[in-house]
């Protein structure tokens, strides 16, 4: 009864140029993973003038501000990311990128302007908020995984945060449409390291050494075995091998080659499974072919796991947005997202918000150098976001 009488979407018409101008600003001015100084300082800036408690500078560049509601109840917190990405932009609009070869080609200035609009809109109507909102704007998602030292400077503490949501624009998904997903969203992700190790010698006389390229050759290609051949095929991985270094000139027998690689997973068996198998067929190869061989691998980011009830939750909160454009994604995705570390410290949902839109033109993939959001995608997922915390905080 309450919730309804708030009319989010109403409140969120008031702020909606504001939350514009703030994306475009955010995307004339992008900065890369650790480096969100300015854009950490406009954020400050803004939080600070609605009159919260903001703490900046935590993990560097992250800001977190608190709003109190009525006194006493839960504390529900809200994310965004913050990081642009190393890419050019090539869109011809007003507001596209003005620094050289980067570019938020991932949306993460909507997602900054858009948990700003939220908090201007709940700090208005605080007085209803039986609870407290944490606003947590973090930098670095696109590589170290700026969540997970977020969450070592204690942002999940102080107060406890009971319950977290985020979001990410889809543009495969039209404006208007939430996407949800119950349970696993999104893959665990591991990087592994292989050194080929060889003997120099002549190229001229390849016998006198053993040459590290023609057997990273042999593990490269035979890597692409375990996937194909080693794993069931209703089970759903990848193992990508992205960079191979190796040789110091055409007339010299490489005794180096370095691959590196990353492993995306939805299962801890046979996220297990392909390590070893990786290990076993490059140490192998190498040992059979006179050379040698070292494997490490580095954990990446961990599955993304969606709570039920909250998943709920957000459907409910996304239904009084858009009605019943709430879609249920069918598929996990092998693509990573650090939220998922926030949801390892409470229950939580991170949902997807359609900001792609055919009769504009706007289908460009994330990451790709004409990506771009349908703003009008903006006001909505402000008002999830603001409703999501109502129904929370009820
Ligand atoms: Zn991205
Ligand atoms: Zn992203």
């Amino acid at each position: 009864m309450q919730i309804d009488y708030i009319k989010v979407p109403e409140r969120v018409r008031g702020f909606e140029k504001q939350i514009i101008e703030l994306r475009r600003d955010f995307h004339m001015h992008p900065e890369l993973a650790n480096d969100e100084v300015r854009t950490s300082r406009v954020v400050g800036e803004v939080l600070e003038g609605l009159g919260l408690k903001v703490t900046r500078g935590i993990a560097e560049t992250g800001v977190v501000a608190v709003l109190e509601g009525r006194g006493g109840g839960k504390t529900v917190a809200l994310r965004a990311d913050m990081d642009a990405l190393p890419i050019q932009d090539q869109k011809e609009v007003t507001y596209s990128s003005r620094v050289e070869g980067k570019m938020h080609a991932c949306g993460h200035d909507a997602h900054t302007a858009m948990l700003l609009g939220a908090a201007m809109v709940l700090t208005e109507i605080k007085d209803n908020l039986n609870g407290r909102v944490k606003f947590i704007f973090q930098p670095a998602e696109e590589t170290i995984g700026g969540a997970a030292r977020m969450i070592e400077a204690g942002v999940m503490e102080d107060p406890d945060v009971d319950a977290v949501f985020g979001l990410h624009v889809s543009p495969e998904l039209e404006t208007g449409t939430v996407g949800i997903r119950y349970g696993i969203a999104n893959a665990c992700s591991d990087d592994v390291f292989i050194e080929v190790l060889g003997r120099s010698a002549h190229g001229a006389q390849p016998n006198e050494g053993v040459d590290a390229i023609v057997i990273a050759a042999q593990v490269l290609s035979a890597l692409q075995h375990i996937i194909s051949r080693g794993i069931d095929p209703l089970e759903s991985a990848t193992l990508t091998i992205g960079t191979i270094k190796g040789g110091r000139q055409a007339n010299i027998i490489a005794d180096r080659v370095a691959m590196n690689g990353t492993i995306r997973t939805l299962d801890s068996a046979v996220r297990d499974k392909i390590q070893s198998s990786i290990e076993e067929i490059a140490v192998n190869i190498c040992r059979s072919m006179g050379g040698q061989c070292r494997v490490a691998f580095r954990p990446g980011y961990p599955m993304l796991i969606n709570d039920n009830a909250m998943t709920d939750l957000v459907r409910n909160a996304a239904g009084r947005i858009v009605g019943n454009s709430v879609m249920e994604i069918q598929k996990p995705r092998l693509g990573v997202e650090d939220f998922a570390f926030y949801l390892q410290r409470a229950p939580g949902a991170f949902w997807r918000l359609g900001t792609g839109n055919k009769e504009k033109g706007i289908d460009c993939i994330t990451h790709s150098p004409n990506f771009d959001i349908d703003e009008d995608a903006l006001s909505i997922g402000t008002a999830v976001h603001a409703q999501t915390v109502l129904e929370y905080l009820q």
